[in-house]
């Protein structure tokens, strides 16, 4: 991770707030079928390692998404609030859920082999098949 920078981010009902210590700007894309399903569309995170902490943490839902990762969102409001890696406990969070916009660049897309035919973004980025993703976090995903 470079040029990380921490910062605060809150769910839409503000009764979870996410601190990450050390947060990429690089915003990355996730046009997975999962994802889609999940939030309705692709979605927008950043890698935010493991130094991730959260208040309200009573309110949120985790929902086992796979062998090797989990979903939280806001029980309340219904925000998602980070998708992490179970064996390194690495957190990607929503870049929405922080205000300080100005900062992120979205830098690659990920699964772009699963994305819909009806949109596309027009950004340069770094583009990777579901097949590399997996490649390059195979020790994060094999049990
Ligand atoms: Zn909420
Ligand atoms: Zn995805």
């Amino acid at each position: 991770m470079t040029n990380s920078v921490g910062d605060q981010g809150s769910c839409l009902c503000n009764a979870v707030k996410a601190t990450a210590i050390h947060m990429s700007h690089k915003v990355g894309a996730c046009h997975c079928n999962m994802c889609q399903q999940w939030t309705g569309g692709p979605i927008l995170m950043v890698d935010c390692g493991s130094d991730v902490s959260f208040t309200g943490e009573e309110q949120i839902t985790v929902f086992d998404s796979s062998e090797w990762a989990e979903r939280g969102f806001c029980k309340q409001c219904g925000s998602h609030l980070f998708y992490r890696l179970k064996k390194n406990n690495q957190y990607f969070l929503p870049v929405g859920l922080f205000q300080q916009s100005g900062a992120f660049v979205l830098d690659h897309q990920i699964f772009i082999d699963e994305k819909p035919e009806y949109y596309c973004f027009s950004n340069e980025t770094q583009n990777m098949t579901g097949a590399e993703v997996f490649a390059m976090y195979a020790p994060m995903i094999e049990p």
